[in-house]
């Protein structure tokens, strides 16, 4: 099976009928990078930037930073790699900063809603990531987006620091992509409009789904909320995609999601551009996707989402995948 598996690693992602895809990997360090390439990642869906902060006794300067991502640039040597802005706050804290205590850390201060309110942290890590972006195809993703005001700020703050370095006379890439997570219920609904000024989406399931059923995403207790395939939940990401490629913007997804055999066909279906998942899983969503053909995924989804709930959704996937 590995070896069959092996055939995909240097094949485009490709549906039955020839349409092109993204299968690409998420990552959490630098050091990472290695098995993306191994396992035939056509890029970096999320780069996870928590790790140079977490690691650490101090906010991480913008030369450290620089040279963290430069690393991934360099490796990924001019295939996407999207980075992710710092998603600090809810369960993820700093050993160098205190947080305010709040009674719901997850629904609280946190991510760009943090970054938003400490300008001068949020400027250290734009110029390095902008420096970054000289050095291959970069996107800028912001985390925990939840109004088209709070794009719109963080993006004027990307626009603020472009304008420093090109009196500093520092190169950068002026095209560089700047998009944002869709993890808030508030901005699947509203992915029209949010993708008037984002340059792309990408799906953050893994709070995507806690948000819209409110149920932990790490409790036990409520994981028989928790479930992917919950038609309401599809519905969300269908808004999701539709929003995004109403304004000719491409959307991925980065959560857990993108990388489940059963979701693909769905994904697929829902007109998903881009699939981010762990890079382990890669070479198997590709050999899955190149035995499917995008007509039969589309009736499949359509299918799902007029279903009433999550058991319906899995046995159609399921009669589905048997045939393949
Ligand atoms: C997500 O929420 O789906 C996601 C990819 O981000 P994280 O898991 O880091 O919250
Ligand atoms: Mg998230």
């Amino acid at each position: 099976l590995k070896a069959e598996l092996q055939k995909f690693k240097n094949l485009l992602s490709k549906t039955a009928d020839g349409q092109e895809k993204l299968i690409e990997a998420n990552i959490g360090s630098p050091s990472d990078v290695e098995t993306v390439i191994e396992n035939g990642g056509e890029g970096v869906g999320l780069f996870r930037s928590e790790f140079l902060y977490m690691d650490n006794d101090h906010f991480p300067t913008e030369e450290e930073q620089y040279t963290a991502y430069k690393q991934v640039m360099d490796a990924m040597k001019g295939k996407l790699v999207v980075i992710r802005t710092l998603d600090i706050g809810g369960d993820k804290k700093l050993s160098y900063f205190e947080f305010p205590h709040e009674m719901n850390p997850f629904l609280g201060y946190r991510a760009v809603r943090f970054t938003l309110d400490r300008k001068d942290i949020f400027k250290d890590q734009l110029r390095a990531l902008l420096r970054a972006s000289a050095h291959g195809e970069l996107g800028i993703m912001f985390p925990m987006i939840a109004t088209v005001d709070e794009f719109k700020r963080a993006k004027a703050i990307v626009e603020e620091c472009k304008e420093e370095l090109r009196k500093e006379k520092i190169a950068f890439n002026e095209n560089v992509q700047v998009g944002m997570m869709v993890e808030i219920p508030a901005a699947a609904v509203n992915a029209d409009k949010f993708s008037k000024y984002a340059d792309f989406f990408s799906i953050g399931t893994n709070d995507l789904i806690q948000y819209s059923i409110a149920a932990d995403r790490m409790s036990e207790n409520v994981s028989y909320l928790y479930q992917p395939l919950n038609p309401a939940i599809l519905k969300l990401i269908d808004l999701t995609i539709k929003g995004a490629h109403k304004n000719n913007k491409w959307v991925g997804m980065c959560g857990e999601m993108a990388g489940d055999i059963q979701a693909l066909p769905l994904l697929l279906g829902m007109g998903l551009d881009a699939f981010s998942m762990s890079a382990t899983s890669m070479l198997r969503a590709r050999a899955l996707m190149s035995k499917i053909t995008m007509k039969e995924a589309e009736e499949l989804a359509n299918k799902a989402l007029a279903t009433d709930d999550t058991p319906e959704v899995i046995e159609l996937v399921d009669a589905f995948l048997a045939t393949k």
